[in-house]
This record gives structure tokens, sequence and C-alpha cells, in this order.
């Protein structure tokens, strides 16, 4: 071949390996979310005033999810208020982000009622989802499946996960079992499994059995992800300590969550996916 056409050939056979990787036309590339007509919105919602491994975790989480808005890239807000927002204010958010913060009083318990029961989007980690008898919040044990605190691990440890199905968004690409960082976990009565609502998506597995050190659990089924039918929600079990973004299953985890509970908003899909 002489060197122009070799040239030629290789430009173009760069071209189309460009083309070939991103698939389909321009208009329907995904993840092209910047070129959409809507950069999706996220807010993380936060506290200062807990157990300092909370708070760790609720930083690590800004700082995780704010590096994947490099480039043109979706909006992070980030409050520790939720009532300093309007319910309008609230509802052009695609996803509120719990980092160990549950609604506090009244008005931030209706407001997050009416962001969820008007189609909002929410990803709890850990605490967000501690509740007991003495929470007294109908509606929210409704949403998180029935489930109320009952016991958990201690020390934060690392635990050997299995999914309970791959045939979910969120889970298609993680392996069948794999280890995750350090974490106390929230074991839950009833089981949120008995909520023919819930779809349970991973759990901790049988095998880590007994688990803990001063605190330790014997058995029980022991959800870690899972969501409710009736929203647009996900909630994951981790979140103690600063370790929960070392590992890179379990960030393609919390990122597979985001990309899920974004793509279901029934104002659009800013992916494009097929779900
Ligand atoms: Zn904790």
């Amino acid at each position: 071949m002489k060197k122009a056409a070799a040239i030629i050939f290789i430009a173009l056979a760069a071209l189309l390996a460009t083309d070939h990787c991103h698939g389909g036309n321009r208009k329907d590339r995904p993840a092209d979310y910047a070129g959409s007509r809507i950069r999706f919105k996220v807010l993380i919602h936060y506290t200062e005033y807990a157990e300092e491994a909370h708070v760790q975790f609720a930083h690590q989480t800004i700082g995780f999810f704010r590096k994947l808005t490099t480039g043109n890239g979706f909006i992070v807000d980030v409050t520790t208020s939720l009532d300093s927002y309007s319910p309008e204010e609230l509802q052009k958010y695609d996803v509120l982000i719990s980092a160990n913060a549950a609604p506090q009083g009244p008005e931030e318990r209706k407001l997050f009622e009416d962001y969820m029961e008007n189609g909002g989007g929410w990803i709890g980690f850990h605490a967000a989802a501690y509740n007991d008898r003495n929470t007294r919040w109908p509606w929210f044990l409704e949403f998180i499946g029935g489930g109320v605190f009952k016991c958990n691990n201690w020390p934060p440890q690392p635990a050997l996960v299995r999914l309970e199905t791959r045939r979910h968004p969120v889970t298609k690409n993680l392996p069948k079992e794999f280890v995750i960082p350090a974490s106390e976990f929230y074991q839950w009565s009833p089981e949120p499994k008995s909520d023919k609502d819930i779809k349970v998506l991973a759990s901790l597995s049988d095998r880590n059995y007994p688990i803990g050190l001063k605190d330790i659990v014997y058995g029980g089924e022991w959800p870690l992800v899972w969501t409710n039918r009736n929203y647009r929600m996900i909630y994951l079990n981790m979140g103690h300590g600063d370790e929960s973004y070392i590992d890179a299953v379990q960030q393609l985890l919390f990122i597979n969550a985001l990309r899920w509970i974004v793509s279901t908003n029934p104002e659009g899909n800013p992916f494009n996916d097929k779900l």
C-alpha cells in the first residue's frame, strides 16, 4: 500500500472504530446527556450532626458524585437542610441522595413524602433508612419495606455479598458474589423481602456468619440493596466510615443505582437507555 493510501486507510479505520464504539447515530448515543434537553440534577442531603463515621461517609459521597460530573456533567447540589427547598424547587431534582441523613421534623418529612409521591427519585445510604419503634413515621416504614432496625455487626468490617438477581439494570454487570469494603450493616425486622412491593437485589451471604467481633450476628436474611416497586427508589445498606469508595465493584453498584434512578424519571431518560 502506498503511504498516502495507508494514511487514509488508518484514518478511516480510526473513524469507523470511534463510530462503532459509540454505536448508532449521534442522536442515539447513550450517556450523551450533556447534549440532551436536560442536564439531570442531583441533590445530596447529609448532616454534620451524626456519628463521625456517618459524616465521613457523607463527605466521601459528595466527593464521589461530584467527580462523576467531570466534563459537561450533570448537576450536583448539596444541602444539610431539606426544608430550605420549596416543593417546586425539590421537584426539579431528578434524584435525591440521602447520605446517612433522614428528613427531620414534620415539615421535612412532608416535603420528602410529596417529592416521592410525585415521581421523585431517591438513593438512600445506610442511616438514611434507620428507623425504630420510636420513629413514628408510618409512611416511611411502608416506603422502606416495613422493616425497623433489628441489629448490626460491630465493628464495621468487609463482607461477602450475594446478588439476588442479575436481571436488573443495577446488578446486571456485577459479579454474583463479591466482597464489599468495611461497613456497619443494619439487619431489619420484619425482613423487607416479606413485603410484596419490595425487590431485594443483593444480600449479605450466609457464609459471613458469624459476623462481628463485639456485636455478633449468627444468621438471618440480611438484605443490603432493595427497591420498592411503587417508587423510584433504591436503598443501599452500606455507608459507614471512610472506606466505601475504595472498591471498584461497589463504586459500580453505586453508579448503576444512580443511572437507573435517573433513567426511570417520568419526565425523560437523558441517557436514551432502553431499560
Ligand atoms: Zn453506621
